[in-house]
C-alpha cells in the first residue's frame, strides 16, 4: 500500500516494523463536549485506514487515548483547561463531564460504523506513566522546571520542526489569540510537560508528583499511552491536520528524546471539514453533531458516505446541499442493492474470476493513498458489471468490510419493507430515482418515471405516511 507520510511529505510504500503487524495510534477526543462532525471526519477516515490494513491481511493493534485532562483552549499551553470549561458550563464535575462525553463519542462512532480501537485509554488513568517519562526527560536534560511547571526544552533538539519549517510567528499561537504568553519558557517553542503552579487554582484533578501537586500537559499523554501499549517503535500515528503542530511535533520531540531513537515511521493526517463560513466550531454557528443530522432526518451512514466520497488529504466543505446529494446517491445504492437481493437466484454461485477482477480495482484504489472516492467508483462498477446478482452482492459485502456503509443491511431492510407488496427491486430503484427528481424539483422527470413505473404494472403515490407503491 502507498500512503502519504507527513513526515517526509511524500507518498511512500507502507512497510511496518514487523512483517504482517501494524501498530497504530490515534489521538482520541477531548471529552469536554460532543464531537462535531469535523472531528468525526477524522475518525471515519482513520477507521477506513485501519479496516483496509486488516482487509489486506495485517494484524492491526490500534490504540486511542481519551483526553480528559490537560488540553487547554489554546494549543500553545495557554487559555483554560477545556475539561474545566465543560464542567463549569454544565455545573458538573470534570469526571462526570468526561464520562458523559466519552460515552456520547462512542455512541456517535457506533452510529457511523466506526470500530472501537483495541485499546482505549483515558489520560487520567496513566499519571504514573507520565511521571516516569517526564522524570527521565529531566534526568537527560531535555526538561526544566520554571515557575513551578516542567517544560520541554526544544533547543536541545537538532530538529524540532519535523513536519514543516515553522517560523517564530507561527509559534506565537497564544499571542495571536490574545492570550498572555508564558514567560517561564526559555524558548518560544517549549511546551509544558507538567503543570503545578498554573493559573488554574480551581483545577479539579491534581496528582502528586516529584515536582509538586499538579497535572500533565496534553502532549505527554499521547506519547506515553502509545509507548505503553505499542512499544518503542510505532508504525502509524493518526490525527486531524491541526494536530501536526504543535501536538504531534511535541509528541515526536519528547518521545524521541526519551527513547533515544526514531519513534514513529508514518504520520497520517486528515484535512479538515469546513463549513461555507470557514472552520468548524463547537461554539460558533450551528454546532454540527451526529444527533443534529439525525434530527434533520439523515441516516448517520449518509454522512459516512459523504466523507468517503472525498480524499482524506483534501479539505471538505460541509453543506446540507452536499449532504442531500450524498443522501440521494446513498439511497440509490441501497435501492439497487435491494434490487439485486430480489433478483438473486438460489441456483447462482459466485463467479470467482469476475469477483477478483472487481476486487482488484477496489484494492488498487485504496492502495493508492487510501483513495476512497475511487473505491466508491469501484463499488458503482459492481452494479454495472456483467455478473450475476450473487457475485455482485458478495462483492458489495466484501467491500463493506472496509467502507462500512451498511449497504446490504439497508437493502435488506428496504426489500423487507416492501416485501408485503412484493415490489421488485427494479421498481424500487425507479421509485428512488423519482424521489430524487421530485426533490430536485424536476417534475417532468418525476412524471416520466411515474409513467414508466406504471407501464411495469405498479402505482406510486405520495401519501402523508410517505411514498406508497402498489400493484395495479
Ligand atoms: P479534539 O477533540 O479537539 O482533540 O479533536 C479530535 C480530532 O478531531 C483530532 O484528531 C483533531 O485533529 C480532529 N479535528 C478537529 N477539527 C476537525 C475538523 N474540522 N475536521 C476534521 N478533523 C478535525
Ligand atoms: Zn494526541
Amino acid at each position: 500500500m502507498q500512503i502519504y507520510n507527513t513526515l517526509t511529505h511524500k507518498i511512500e510504500e507502507f512497510v511496518p516494523n514487523e512483517p504482517g503487524k501494524v501498530s497504530m495510534y490515534t489521538c482520541g477526543p477531548t471529552v469536554y463536549h460532543y464531537a462535531h462532525i469535523g472531528n468525526l471526519r477524522s475518525y471515519i477516515m482513520e477507521d477506513v485506514l485501519e479496516k483496509y490494513l486488516r482487509y489486506i491481511g495485517y494484524d492491526v493493534k490500534r490504540v486511542m487515548n481519551i483526553t480528559d485532562v490537560g488540553h487547554l483552549t489554546s494549543d500553545g499551553d495557554t487559555g483554560d483547561d477545556k475539561m474545566l470549561k465543560g464542567a463549569k458550563r454544565e455545573h458538573k464535575t470534570v469526571m462526570e463531564i468526561a464520562k458523559f462525553y466519552t460515552d456520547a463519542f462512542f455512541e456517535d462512532c457506533k452510529k457511523l460504523n466506526i470500530k472501537t480501537p483495541d485499546v482505549v485509554e483515558p489520560a487520567t488513568g496513566c499519571i504514573d506513566d507520565f511521571i516516569k517519562v517526564i522524570s527521565s526527560l529531566m534526568e537527560k536534560g531535555y526538561a526544566y522546571e520554571a515557575g513551578g511547571n516542567i517544560y520541554f526544552d526544544t533547543s536541545k533538539l537538532d530538529e524540532y520542526y519535523v513536519f514543516h519549517n515553522f517560523n517564530e510567528e507561527d509559534l506565537a499561537v497564544g499571542v495571536r489569540e490574545g492570550v498572555e504568553e508564558d514567560t517561564n519558557k526559555r524558548n518560544k517553542a517549549d511546551f509544558v510537560l507538567w503543570f503545578t503552579k498554573s493559573k488554574f487554582d480551581d483545577q479539579e484533578l491534581k496528582w502528586d508528583s516529584p515536582w509538586g501537586v499538579g497535572y500533565p500537559g496534553w502532549h505527554i499523554e499521547c506519547s506515553c499511552i502509545s509507548m505503553k501499549h505499542l512499544g518503542e517503535r510505532l508504525d502509524i500515528h493518526c490525527g486531524g491536520i491541526d494536530n501536526a503542530f504543535p501536538h504531534h511535533t511535541n509528541e515526536i520531540a519528547q518521545s524521541e528524546a526519551y527513547l533515544g531513537h526514531k519513534w514513529c515511521n508514518y504520520w497520517f493526517h486528515i484535512l479538515h471539514l469546513n463549513t461555507n463560513s470557514g472552520k468548524m466550531s463547537k461554539s460558533k454557528g450551528e454546532f454540527l453533531t451526529v444527533s443534529l443530522l439525525e434530527q434533520k432526518g439523515y441516516d448517520p451512514l449518509v454522512y459516512r458516505f459523504f466523507c468517503l466520497q472525498s480524499h482524506y488529504r483534501k479539505s471538505l466543505v460541509f453543506s446540507y446541499e452536499n449532504l442531500d446529494n450524498a443522501k440521494t446517491a446513498y439511497d440509490k445504492l441501497t435501492a439497487r442493492a435491494a434490487q439485486l437481493i430480489s433478483e438473486k437466484k438460489d441456483t447462482d454461485s459466485v463467479d470467482n474470476e469476475g469477483f477478483e477482477k472487481l476486487k482488484a480495482a477496489f484494492t488498487a484504489a485504496l492502495d493508492d493513498d487510501l483513495n476512497t472516492s475511487n473505491a466508491i467508483t469501484a463499488l458503482y462498477d459492481v452494479f454495472k458489471a456483467d455478473l450475476n446478482a450473487v457475485t455482485k452482492l458478495a462483492l458489495i459485502e466484501d467491500f463493506d468490510r472496509v467502507l462500512s456503509l451498511g449497504i446490504i443491511s439497508a437493502a435488506q431492510k428496504l426489500a423487507a419493507e416492501n416485501s408485503g407488496e412484493d415490489v421488485p427491486g427494479e421498481i424500487l430503484a425507479l421509485v428512488e430515482e423519482r424521489k430524487a427528481a421530485r426533490k430536485a424539483k424536476d417534475f417532468a422527470k418525476a412524471d416520466e418515471l411515474r409513467d414508466r413505473i406504471s407501464e411495469l404494472g405498479y402505482i406510486v403515490e405520495e401519501t402523508r405516511q410517505g411514498t406508497k407503491i402498489r400493484k395495479k
